[in-house]
């Protein structure tokens, strides 16, 4: 099964987490470069750091909640230096695609609910699956990015 996923920095050296990251997951067939993205925020809040983005193709047998299970121990294991100043994030995984398979729970919605209006997730996806097809917009990463703002992402 091949499975698109996002990852996402913004607290403390970003760079080594998310290689760190890269790192703990032994299937990894493609990974996008890095971009520096500017933090989506709600209206009142305060100012975020930059985020450093990527996403990241896996061949696994890992069912997905099985999956998301490693994906949040990663997290946990490398997002441990705990900030109290800031609403940021050392480490954050996300599952975005499961080849063409539509996937709901409680805890889990493949594809990604959020995917097709983040450009920090549909540029690096666009740069390693291009043709990828999104099964419920039914249509391609590379027609998705398109459609979004995407002047805010800066590759490294
Ligand atoms: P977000 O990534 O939306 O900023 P979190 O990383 O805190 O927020 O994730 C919150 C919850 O989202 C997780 O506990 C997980 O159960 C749920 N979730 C639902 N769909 C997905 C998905 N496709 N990938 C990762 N987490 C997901
Ligand atoms: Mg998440």
């Amino acid at each position: 099964m091949e499975y698109a996923i996002a990852l996402g920095s913004n607290l403390g050296d970003s760079r080594s987490i998310l290689e760190s990251a890269l790192s703990s997951l032994e299937t990894v067939v493609a990974r996008s470069s890095w971009y520096e993205t500017k933090a989506v925020t709600l209206p009142n809040s305060p100012p975020q750091p930059n985020y450093l983005n990527g996403c990241a193709i896996l061949e696994t047998e890992l069912e997905p909640l099985e999956l998301l299970a490693q994906l949040q121990q990663i997290e946990t294991e490398l997002g441990r230096v705990r900030y109290q100043k800031w609403d940021a994030r050392t480490l954050d995984l996300d599952i975005l695609l499961l080849d063409d398979v539509i996937f709901q729970t409680k805890t889990l919605f493949i594809p990604h609910p959020r995917m097709s209006d983040r450009a920090f997730v549909l540029v690096p996806l666009a740069e390693i699956a291009p043709d990828w097809k999104h099964p419920v917009l039914d249509c391609s990463i590379r027609e998705l990015v398109q459609s979004v703002d995407a002047s805010d992402v800066r590759k490294l």
